[in-house]
């Protein structure tokens, strides 16, 4: 077996030195940082679990490549059943963290690159499949967490990356050695990127010929030389290191913990890398890779709401509103718009089929209309829950006068609600909503996995309009149509 626990996972974080900055500060040892904590938790979970008897089929599957038992996260997928049981994970990840465990994102590049590598192979006659399969039995043997670092800073977004006036706009080759490749660029919004082992990088989106120095996927890890971190900002994030029950989710956090990474320079030896300069293949990996991730929002973000709807039923019985029928109404719709994500994400896995290679991908045009649902539903579900708790959730005095002696007590006795119940457990109630609806976690149901637009862009490219025109042209006798149009 060789899976690890959440400790081996904190122990083997321990012994890497990743460069990373945040408020002004050079961090020392992340894993043990108050801002860097609740993420690592997160993450850890996504190994704690897999050794749970009750998730195990749902946590753990078979390597393809080794007949060992591995991660799901570090797994190629290989069938239907696979694709619904990474959704299923998904959410039960979400129930449990009520965050981002972040892990989805390089296990989601794994398989794209996988698949993108073995056809590149056979159409150009590279060698990049058989280097990353080595690679993926090394990340499945020691069971690593990779980040997914897709998204460039892109400068002038009307320019393509060959022609920004600053070159590193987006990541690129340098210099190309008997040995490697030196690149220069950055990613942004990098979910899990400080707390994992290393990162998986790949072009953020279709390039031209002459962007070929700009068509390069590849490995290096958290701590090579020339990788720089610089941890984003959330929403209350100084809360993580001077409160505990204003935090809302003490445990795991708003959201994943994105970074910028910055690459100045970074040497990566050619057995770490899978595309480079075969800019035809940009787009296709892009494409697999967003359906894949896309495909995953019907499964984390229904866990999550699923913990929300909890937290606002409790919160309505503690305030003496649970039997309204109103709150029950407002319950149900939240409910309802939840299982449409999971809808959602199952649809676009039982529609997924096989690749050249054997792994198999969700249906892109159903994948992509789950993450766009998701960027309203989620939106719609944090509005009832609102609703539901009322304004208490933006004016609810803070931890430290409620532990103060002077006012504490009138903390207590007016924030109480039902006389039975004592005031923290709604102010518990009122953070975690707080945390989960209000500011960054929003965000990132909106843009995480890409905006809007770009899964707008791919249900027109996948929608076949023309299709659904000559149906309306049948119908209504316009033209010559045949009995059945397919
Ligand atoms: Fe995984 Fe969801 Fe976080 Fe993406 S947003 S990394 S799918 S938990």
């Amino acid at each position: 077996m060789s899976m690890m626990t959440g400790k081996q996972y904190r122990e083997s974080l321990r012994q890497l030195k990743p460069e990373i900055y945040y408020m002004g500060e050079k961090i020392k040892s992340m894993v043990d940082h108050p801002a860097f904590i609740p993420h690592v938790n997160s993450a850890a979970l996504t190994y704690e679990m897999a050794w749970a008897p009750e998730f195990e089929e749902l946590m753990t599957v078979t390597s393809h490549l080794t007949g060992e038992r591995i991660n799901r996260f570090t797994h190629i997928h290989h069938s239907h059943d696979d694709l619904v049981k990474k959704v299923k994970m998904l959410r039960a990840l979400g129930q449990q963290t009520g965050s981002c465990f972040q892990r989805c994102v390089g296990h989601d590049g794994l398989n794209a690159v996988y698949s993108v590598t073995y056809d590149m192979d056979r159409e150009k006659g590279t060698d990049y499949h058989k280097r990353f399969v080595k690679f993926l039995e090394e990340i499945q043997a020691q069971d690593l967490m990779v980040s997914g670092a897709m998204t460039d800073p892109k400068g002038d977004r009307s320019l393509p990356p060959s022609k920004q006036k600053d070159p590193d706009a987006y990541v690129h080759v340098v210099d190309r050695r008997d040995d490697g490749i030196v690149v220069n660029g950055a990613k942004a919004h990098i979910t899990g990127a400080v707390n994992s082992h290393g990162h998986l990088v790949m072009p953020t989106h279709a390039m031209r010929e002459d962007d070929a120095d700009y068509a390069v996927c590849f490995y290096v890890p958290v701590d090579a030389p020339g990788v720089i971190h610089i941890f984003g900002r959330q929403t209350n994030d100084t809360r993580k290191c001077d409160c505990m029950v204003d935090q809302g989710n003490t445990e795991y956090g708003i959201v994943g913990g994105e970074a910028l990474i910055v690459f100045d320079n970074v040497f990566v030896p050619w057995e770490h890398v899978f595309m480079c300069g075969e800019h035809e293949f940009a787009y296709e990996l892009v494409e697999r890779f967003a359906t894949a991730h896309r495909q995953n929002y019907g499964g984390c973000k229904t866990g999550l709401a699923d913990a929300l709807i909890g937290a606002s039923y409790l919160l309505a019985e503690v305030q003496g509103t649970g039997r309204a029928s109103h709150i029950r109404d407002k319950l149900v719709e939240m409910v309802q718009l939840t299982e449409t994500l999971y809808c959602c994400s199952v649809a676009c896995s039982c529609q997924g089929f096989a690749m050249p290679a054997g792994s198999y991908m969700a249906d892109p045009l159903l994948a992509n209309v789950t993450k766009l649902n998701v960027t309203r539903h989620v939106y719609e579900i944090a509005r009832v829950a609102q609703d539901i708790a009322g304004g208490v959730l933006a004016t609810t005095p803070g931890e430290m006068d409620w532990k103060d002696p002077r006012v504490g007590k009138y903390v207590d006795k007016y924030m109480k609600g039902v006389a039975d119940v004592p005031a923290e457990t709604r102010i518990r109630l009122v953070r975690l909503l707080e945390a989960m609806t209000c500011g960054t976690a929003l965000v990132e149901s909106m843009h995480g996995a890409g905006s809007p637009q770009a899964q707008r862009v791919m249900i027109g490219r996948r929608a076949n309009l023309e299709h659904k025109k000559r149906l309306a042209q049948k119908l209504a006798k316009i033209g010559d149509q045949p009995l059945f149009v397919l």
